[in-house]
């Protein structure tokens, strides 16, 4: 039994069987005094059959957090809505106007972010980092150290890590999510590889975006600290 965890509960990379699977990634954290949903996958039906899965009710889930606005971890929002209005949304300041009215009008909070801070106790944003699209990475404080989740990574995965770290203070050992390195040479992942050892991230659950060669090279580094992650995968955070 873990104390504090993320599951996977949306995901085009499956790492256990009975899950719907689909393009896009969306996981549960658990073990703070609220209970998240980061992100929503692209298609609400999928996500919401995944929680039946978990036994997992959504009216369970106490906040939604948005890491950026591609289709693929918002698509699924309002069908969560429909389900569960009694939360909070935590969405990037790039959001339209027209989708932050509709969460509104659905009886939700939406809740626009820009630049970094605490949002829950021991739950922070990495704040905007990267332009087309911004993106926000959740940091997660643990015990001397923190986790990163990330949607896409759009922006570098380097600079959301060097971001989050400076939330609570605490180094990033763990990082889970999309690390969309689908198109990245070897030289360049292990450039990425060195820089991440630079900042204290010891252990890696890539998944989503970040690419099958990709994933075997970051694989390969992270030796021990490699988990394999995807759809219905449950990560102990630090
Ligand atoms: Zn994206
Ligand atoms: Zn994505």
């Amino acid at each position: 039994m873990f104390l504090r965890y993320a599951q996977v509960v949306f995901d085009n990379v499956v790492f256990a069987r009975g899950f719907k699977s689909g393009w896009g990634f969306a996981a549960i954290i658990r073990g703070y005094s609220k209970t998240i949903l980061f992100d929503t996958g692209s298609v609400g039906d999928t996500l919401l059959s995944n929680m039946l899965t978990l036994n997992v009710s959504p009216s369970e889930i106490d906040a939604v957090f948005i890491s950026h606005t591609h289709d693929d971890h918002m698509g699924g929002l309002f069908a969560f809505l429909r389900a569960n209005h009694r939360i909070e949304v935590f969405l990037p300041e790039d959001v339209s106007i027209g989708t932050v009215v509709a969460i509104d009008e659905a009886g939700a909070i939406p809740t626009v972010l820009g630049s970094g801070g605490e949002i829950i106790p021991g739950m922070a944003t990495t704040g905007i980092v990267g332009k087309n699209p911004r993106e926000q990475g959740l940091v997660l404080a643990g015990d001397g150290a923190a986790t990163l989740i990330t949607g896409c990574a759009h922006p570098g995965l380097g600079k959301l890590v060097d971001a989050a770290g400076k939330q609570f203070d605490l180094p990033v050992k763990l990082v889970i999510g999309g690390l969309h390195l689908g198109q990245s040479s070897r030289r360049k992942i292990l450039a990425l590889t060195r820089q991440l050892k630079e900042l204290g991230v010891e252990q890696l659950a890539p998944s989503h975006c970040t690419g099958e060669a990709s994933t075997q090279i970051l694989a390969e580094v992270f030796g021990d600290g490699f988990i394999d992650s995807g759809l219905g995968r449950r990560i102990q955070l630090v």
